[in-house]
């Protein structure tokens, strides 16, 4: 995103005609940063090899799953919805693998029946459920087992998943009893071990601690495992100030584990991939005094972008025309939704800003439309993805008549 002439410009494509064209509140992404994302993860990743499975929920557009199948991704899926859209998509099954702590009897047995690659459990009794199915079906499936590494990923604490006290996973002494009782199971294949300690993480120790725990765990089990699954989590930069996770420095850990332990690396990457991709492009409805501060009211609101109000995530917002003069008051950027919540941002030394001016919401391609609801009835927005010169829409807006 860059200005020209002091005008806004996304992918060639400038925010106001956009805005126009397609009307606010609009989702847009670029498929040239997904490219981009993919190109930089697999350079990165280049001596290590390992199979890229797309976490759907970051976004499970698609339009945006085709394009991921064409650049050889596979796809980490967390309910049948997600795996019957990634199916959809075109992805290859032997490319998906299943994670969640609920899947329940009929998700396994959906899973069972598309022959995906891993179905990474995480519970005994998962494990028990899908042995007695793969029994009734005389068949023996794939399994990984997720191992919660008690590691501090670093990360919003309401994103943090691989510490004791989450509910992702199992400690390291259940771990080693499961894998115990699932290498002597007639109808289970004990293939994998599984992680993912939270996501937006931006320092690589926690991949670090991470990955000795893992080596120790494996160790401690005396079991050969064909792949290391090692989630997803990789962050983006929000911040706009040059915060990103050190991918050679992670490369080089994995590179030092694999000397130790000869196995396949399995990724989950879902911001990673599409979450600078996406803006939200939005307008000013009012603005309104405050105390202290002014209400930029705008037509996007939490029920389009929810991470704000979720976990008090920051998203960069920026002018369409940039005009140099400040806003004497402080801004505090909000939708018309009737919570406190509702609220994307607070700015000193804003620009100043008019009612009916557009503005852009940065870095909104990942747990943005994967998250959106119809709160306070409000229609869902379009999604548009610029493919070159063209626009394709990708999800049309949602018709208020579709909700009544
Ligand atoms: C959410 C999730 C991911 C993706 O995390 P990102 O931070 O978006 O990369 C990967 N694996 C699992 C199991 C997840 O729950």
């Amino acid at each position: 995103m860059i200005y020209k002439k002091n005008k806004l410009i996304f992918d060639n494509f400038d925010i106001r005609y956009l805005g126009k064209k397609f009307k606010t509140p609009i989702y847009c992404y670029s498929l040239k940063t997904i490219k981009n994302n993919i190109l930089n993860l697999k350079k990165n990743f280049k001596k290590i090899k390992p199979l890229f499975c797309y976490a759907v929920k970051a976004n499970a557009n698609l339009a945006i799953l085709k394009e991921l199948k064409n650049n050889d991704l596979g796809a980490d899926v967390v309910s049948q919805g997600e795996l019957m859209k990634a199916l959809k998509a075109g992805i290859n099954p032997k490319k998906i693998v299943f994670s969640g702590v609920g899947k329940t009897e009929g998700e396994i047995e959906y899973a069972i029946l598309k022959n995906i690659l891993l179905i990474n459990a995480e519970s005994k009794s998962e494990i028990l459920t899908i042995e007695k199915i793969a029994k009734s079906k005389k068949k023996k499936i794939d399994i990984g087992i997720r191992l919660n590494p008690n590691t501090d990923a670093q990360t919003l604490s309401q994103i943090s998943t691989g510490k004791k006290e989450n509910k992702f996973g199992v400690d390291e002494k259940t771990f080693i009893k499961l894998v115990n009782y699932a290498k002597n199971s007639k109808n289970l294949n004990l293939k994998c071990l599984s992680v993912h300690i939270g996501s937006q993480i931006l320092n690589y120790k926690p991949y670090k601690n991470m990955l000795s725990v893992v080596n120790r765990t494996i160790k401690k089990t005396n079991y050969k495992f064909e792949y290391v699954d090692l989630g997803g989590g990789i962050g983006i930069d929000y911040s706009h100030r040059n915060l990103k996770l050190n991918l050679k420095k992670y490369s080089l850990s994995i590179d030092k584990f694999l000397k130790k332990n000869n196995c396949k690396i399995i990724f989950e990457p879902g911001r990673s991939i599409v979450g600078d991709s996406g803006i939200l492009i939005t307008k000013v409805i009012y603005i309104k005094e405050g105390y202290k501060k002014d209400f930029i009211i705008l037509d996007a609101a939490m029920n389009d972008l929810m991470r704000p109000a979720l976990y008090g995530a920051e998203h960069k917002v920026m002018p369409y025309i940039k005009t140099g003069r400040l806003s004497k008051k402080t801004y505090e950027f909000v939708g018309p939704i009737c919570e406190s919540t509702d609220r994307f941002s607070t700015v000193k030394k804003f620009q100043k800003l008019n009612e009916k001016d557009f503005l852009v919401i940065c870095d909104v391609g990942a747990y943005g439309t994967s998250l959106a609801s119809n709160y306070n009835l409000r229609a869902k927005p379009i999604e548009i993805l610029i493919k070159g010169s063209k626009i394709q829409v990708i999800n049309k807006r949602q018709k208020i008549s579709e909700l009544i």
